[in-house]
């Protein structure tokens, strides 16, 4: 018997507002513990919530980019729990009137795109943090955390293997980075995530028993996690039992879920509407103005990339996988006069490698990299000028990315300018040839691939300068003699 997996994840996204949902405290994060709070996120008695507008701005433009409906009154929630970090008591969500429903992410499933619907997206406050490991025999509550905006994405199980899910998180992450609603830092805990599995045998159509795991703090994590959690269940099966209902735990070191406690159900929390928040009502002229504020989304520029510069479909999709990537190639083909797909190359080549490198996060913003985009376009206009040769130019680029200095001060201070003099390249041509006469005469005899050696000797005796070109033609004028 084989199985099959089937997914759901709930993610929850902290919003980039400035202000928490229901007071005016700052959400910043690193502050020292419990210096963002007030009467209101503190819980105290005799306090009103007023709700932050921007916190629903930031829903409607999540709603509108994953094509949801928008909930015309949706109604805010009390979800009751007892936990030292949630000093109301309960929680302020919504329930059975979520702000949007039924939408759908794209993802690239194997190259082909599939639709992960979305089941819900509601706002929430967050509750603070407990800190269990800074000191002996107590636990220590930090409130900065709490009423700081979230949005809850969840997702229909429509998700059937690890690998799907973490494409389906990279999707979800690059479209509220491209909306601005959220920096999708996982590790800072701004994007987390929790994941419904369960497995059913292949072909049937019902759904099996799930878990929800939690603590899943990077893309990594998300994935191992799932593998774990199927290749868990399986077993479980395959020895005759039965899954348990249940919620679990990511052990990052172990690299294992582990039991934390029985799934509550919703009737534990003893949802109720909120009394002191009234319903919220959207009319359509909000939804609207939203929309026309909406930047273009990945896929629209993905399809722009493809239409008016004339780049391959990868191309297109490596490079508005993150706004700021594609921010990058834009400004940096405005710098210069070359053809889009000379610059396309030099981004993902070079300017994704280093990335990669420096492990630059996707909430870095994109004037504090190193190497702005003016730079790189310069660089390769003096390749399409000749001062340089592309060769050279990557050893430039990697220059300019350790000092900060502009492509001309590095080419004129390590003297790079390339080599296009006649004169000069005749005088390197003949001192090779005469070192190779039996290889020159090899070649006069029909072995014409060794002009590639003789390239290569040339390029060598000019540190790299000479113009390839030029080289090429000159050697071949030379040789024929
Ligand atoms: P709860 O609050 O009980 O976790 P939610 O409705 O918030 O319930 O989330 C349910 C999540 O679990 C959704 O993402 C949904 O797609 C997923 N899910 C539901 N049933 C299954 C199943 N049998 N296997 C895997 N995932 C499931
Ligand atoms: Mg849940
Ligand atoms: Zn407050």
């Amino acid at each position: 018997m084989t199985y099959e997996a089937v997914i759901g994840l709930e993610v929850h996204a902290q919003l980039l507002t400035e202000s928490k949902i229901f007071c005016g405290c700052s959400t910043r994060f690193g502050a020292a513990p419990n210096q963002h709070t007030c009467p209101v996120c503190l819980g105290l008695p005799g306090v009103l919530p007023v709700l932050n507008k921007k916190v629903v701005d930031f829903a409607l433009r999540a709603a509108l980019a994953t094509h949801c409906t928008i909930t015309p009154t949706s109604r805010w929630a009390r979800k009751n729990y007892f936990y030292p970090d949630l000093p109301k008591g309960y929680q302020i969500s919504m329930y059975e009137l979520p702000i949007a429903e039924h939408g759908y992410v794209e993802v690239a499933v194997q190259d082909q795109a599939k639709k992960v619907r979305l089941t819900r997206i509601h706002m929430e406050e967050d509750a603070g943090k407990s800190i269990h490991d800074a000191e002996a025999g107590a636990s220590l509550v930090d409130l900065n955390r709490t009423g700081v905006p979230l949005l809850e994405i969840v997702s229909e199980p429509d998700i059937r293997s690890a690998t799907e899910a973490g494409s389906y998180l990279r999707s979800l992450r690059a479209l509220l980075q491209y909306i601005e609603v959220c920096d999708g830092n996982m590790e800072e805990g701004s994007l987390r995530c929790d994941a419904n599995v369960s497995i059913r045998p292949r072909g049937s159509t019902e759904f099996g028993t799930r878990t929800e795991t939690k603590n899943l703090n990077s893309f990594r994590a998300v994935e191992k996690a799932i593998e774990h959690e199927i290749q868990r269940q399986t077993e479980v099966v395959e020895a005759g039992g039965r899954v348990v209902q249940e919620t679990r735990l990511w052990d990052a070191d172990r690299e294992v879920t582990r039991p934390m406690r029985s799934k509550e159900f919703a009737h534990d929390y003893r949802y109720f509407p909120d009394p002191d928040l009234l319903p919220l009502v959207v009319d359509q002229a909000w939804v609207e103005h939203v929309r026309t504020d909406l930047p273009e989304l990945p896929a629209a520029r993905r399809a722009r990339f493809m239409h008016d510069y004339d780049l391959p479909a990868y191309d297109a999709e490596v490079l508005t996988a993150r706004k700021d990537v594609a921010d990058y190639f834009e400004a940096s083909l405005r710098a210069c006069p070359a053809t889009p797909k000379v610059v396309s190359n030099w981004v993902m080549d070079s300017v994704l490698r280093f990335v990669k490198e420096e492990k630059l996060d996707a909430a870095l913003k994109i004037e504090t990299w190193p190497c702005p985009p003016e730079r790189l376009g310069a660089l390769i206009g003096l390749i399409q000028d000749g001062t340089i040769s592309t060769t050279i130019a990557k050893t430039v680029y990697e220059e300019m990315r350790r000092t900060g200095h502009s492509p001309e001060e590095i080419i004129e201070s390590k003297g790079l300018r390339q080599v296009s003099d006649t004169d000069t390249l005749q005088a390197a041509i003949a001192e090779v040839l005469a070192a190779n006469p039996d290889k020159v005469e090899a070649y006069r005899g029909g072995k014409e691939k060794l002009l590639g050696f003789f390239v290569g000797q040339v390029m060598r005796a000019t540190q790299g300068k000479a113009n390839p070109q030029m080289v090429n033609t000159l050697l071949r004028q030379k040789l024929s003699q």
